[in-house]
C-alpha cells in the first residue's frame, strides 16, 4: 500500500474512534456477567444469536452451575435443555461442559488471560478470547463479529474478509488500549445506525469520512450539474452549427 494511502486511512480510523466515543461515551459488554467463566460462557453461546436471547438463558444455567467445578461435572441433557433457545445447543452444551472441564484440568479453576490459553478452550476462538480480555481482563482485545468486520469494510479500514486478518489491520490502525471498546461501539452503531440490509446513512455521525455512505457527497451534486451544464451547452453550439447546413439542403 502507498504511504498517502496508509496515512489517509489511519487518519480515517483515528477519526472514527473519536466521533464513535462522542456518540457512545459508555461502551459495555451487552451479555450479562458477573465473572470471567460466566462471560466466557455466555460468549460461547452468543455465537448466531442474539445477546437478549443468552441473557433470558443465563440466569438459570448460572444458577444451576455456578462454578466451572459445577459445570464440568454437569448432565449433557440438562445443559442442553438450558441453553436450547440459543440454537445449535447440542454443540454448546458439549462446549460448555468441555470448557468447564478443560479450566479445571489445565487452569486449576481459573479462565486464563492468554489469547494462546483461551483458544485451546471448545467453542473458543479468537473473538471470545479477545471478549475475554478485553470485557474482563482490561487487557487488549479487538473481537470481530459480523458488525465489526462489516463496518470496517464499509469504513476502508480494511478490504479483508476474514476476521483475524481484520483483526490485524484494525489493530495496526489503533493504539491497544482502545481495541476493546473501539469493538464495542462498531456493534453498537452496527446494531443501531449501520445495518447490514438497510444502513440509515442520512443518521449516521460516520457519514462524511464514509466512502460507503449511500448519500450524495456535497461536492458530487455540484460535479455532476457543472457536467450537465457543459454537455447541454456542447449540444446546443452544435446545433445552432449545424442548423443553417439542413435549412441549405432544403432550398
Ligand atoms: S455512512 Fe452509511 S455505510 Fe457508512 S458507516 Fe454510516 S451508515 Fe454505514
Amino acid at each position: 500500500m502507498v504511504a498517502g494511502k496508509k496515512i489517509e486511512i489511519q487518519n480515517r480510523a483515528t477519526s472514527v474512534l473519536g466521533l464513535l466515543k462522542r456518540e457512545y461515551p459508555v461502551a459495555i459488554c451487552e451479555l450479562t456477567h458477573d465473572s470471567a467463566f460466566q462471560l466466557l460462557a455466555a460468549t460461547i453461546l452468543s455465537a448466531q444469536c442474539t445477546d437478549a436471547r443468552v441473557n433470558m438463558v443465563t440466569p438459570a444455567l448460572f444458577a444451576a452451575y455456578p462454578t466451572p467445578e459445577k459445570l464440568a461435572a454437569a448432565s449433557l441433557s440438562h445443559v442442553e435443555q438450558l441453553v436450547r433457545s440459543t440454537g445449535f445447543y447440542q454443540s454448546k452444551a458439549k462446549n460448555l461442559i468441555g470448557m468447564a472441564n478443560q479450566v479445571m484440568t489445565q487452569f486449576g479453576g481459573e479462565v486464563p488471560k492468554e489469547i494462546e490459553d483461551l483458544i485451546t478452550l471448545p467453542g473458543v476462538g479468537r473473538k471470545t478470547a479477545n471478549v475475554l480480555r478485553s470485557v474482563v481482563f482490561g487487557l487488549p482485545g479487538l473481537p470481530v463479529d459480523t458488525h465489526v468486520g462489516r463496518l470496517s469494510r464499509r469504513l476502508g479500514l480494511t478490504k479483508l474478509e476474514d476476521a483475524v486478518k481484520v483483526e490485524y489491520e484494525l489493530n495496526a490502525l489503533l493504539p491497544p488500549a482502545e481495541w476493546g471498546e473501539f469493538s464495542l461501539r462498531l456493534i453498537l452503531h452496527g446494531r443501531r445506525v449501520c445495518d447490514a440490509r438497510k444502513p440509515k446513512c442520512d443518521e449516521c455521525l460516520l457519514e462524511s469520512l464514509c466512502p460507503s455512505s449511500s448519500l450524495p457527497t456535497k461536492r458530487k451534486p455540484k460535479k455532476v450539474a457543472e457536467k450537465r451544464a457543459k454537455r447541454v451547452a456542447r449540444k446546443s453550439t452544435k446545433k445552432v452549427a449545424r442548423e443553417p447546413v439542413k435549412k441549405a439542403k432544403r432550398k
